[in-house]
């Protein structure tokens, strides 16, 4: 069998362009779609990504804020900062990067950033809405999977589907929007056992683990779909994702490379959440200068 790679570098431009789109009808109702990155580390890897954003934001017209408070940031500055910017009306979207210095609690930080402001679904209310099927931003990695699954229409519905990792920020959140498909969804992790009882049975399967060759050819059925959502740097400073890539190919269906898969697609979703938010806090605000 001939595994075809779904590359996202296509999907990313088209993601791009509706950024720029809604950017320019923002702009023509004189709104300035705003993105704040809160910073406080020194790590090159971070800082090389958020300068990423950074480009990729002012090539689609979004306004990019970088908040950068140093590696010795304390964790009630950041929380005053992520406070201050949920309030500010000029910022639509907020993500706090990690790494944060050591003892700071992120999981407590994420708690202030606005709801509608959390176009990176890091506050655990988003989490929470999604679960119950409400309006919410979802991690921009899970959102990007589903959206690759889409644009490659691969369903999901009434399929089984493996997703192994369960972190708050892709596993978890990619298992409520892909239930929301009405797919039928398996969580592997560190202790379900052994992988291959899982996923020699699904059509499709997203591994989110951060581990290097966790998924090989022996995992899966000839067909399977395989997403692969990892990235691992290796000591020569490349990158890989979690899957074995020349195992699975000739086996897989299909397989999303590492660099060039779920990752590329990721930053564009961050903007698209930012111009949503911006639209969506606009209209908020329009309903509540309306007198009843
Ligand atoms: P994480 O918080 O470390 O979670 C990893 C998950 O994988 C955990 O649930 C863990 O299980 C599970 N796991 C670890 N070893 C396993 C094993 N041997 N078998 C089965 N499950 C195993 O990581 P994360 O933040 O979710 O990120 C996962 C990967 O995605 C990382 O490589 C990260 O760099 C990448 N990532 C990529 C993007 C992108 O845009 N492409 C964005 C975010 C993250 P336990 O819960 O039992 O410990």
């Amino acid at each position: 069998m001939s595994t075809t790679l779904l590359s996202g570098r296509n999907l990313a431009k088209l993601i791009q362009q509706k950024v720029r789109d809604q950017a320019r009808d923002l702009e023509a109702d004189g709104l300035r779609p705003t993105l704040a990155v809160v910073v406080a580390t020194n790590d090159g890897s971070t800082q090389w990504y958020v300068r990423s954003i950074e480009r990729a934001a002012e090539g689609a017209g979004v306004h990019c804020r970088i908040v950068d408070l140093g590696s010795d940031a304390t964790e009630q500055a950041l929380a005053s900062v992520l406070k201050d910017l949920s309030a500010e009306p000029s910022v639509n979207g907020i993500i706090l990067q990690t790494p944060l210095p050591p003892g700071v609690d992120a999981d407590a930080l994420v708690g202030h950033i606005a709801p509608e402001k959390d176009i990176d679904g890091a506050n655990p209310l988003s989490l929470g809405r999604l679960a119950v099927g409400q309006p919410a931003f979802a991690p921009a990695t899970a959102r990007a999977v589903t959206e690759i699954l889409d644009h490659f229409d691969i369903p999901v519905a009434g399929r089984n589907v493996v997703v192994i990792g369960r972190s708050a920020v892709v596993g978890k959140p990619l298992s409520l929007l892909l239930l929301e498909r009405d797919a039928a969804v398996t969580v592997c992790h560190s202790r379900s056992g052994p992988l291959e009882e899982y996923t020699r049975k699904a059509a499709v399967v997203v591994v989110a683990a951060g581990r290097t060759g966790l998924l090989n050819g022996s995992h899966i059925s000839s067909g399977t779909v395989v997403i692969d959502v990892g990235t691992n740097v290796l000591a020569d400073g490349s990158l890989v994702g979690d899957v074995d890539e020349a195992s699975v190919r000739g086996i897989a269906g299909a397989l999303t490379p590492v660099p060039g898969g779920v990752g590329s697609v990721t930053t564009s979703l961050i903007l698209l959440h930012t111009t949503r938010a911006a639209r969506q806090q606009s209209c908020a605000q329009v309903r509540e200068t309306v007198p009843i």
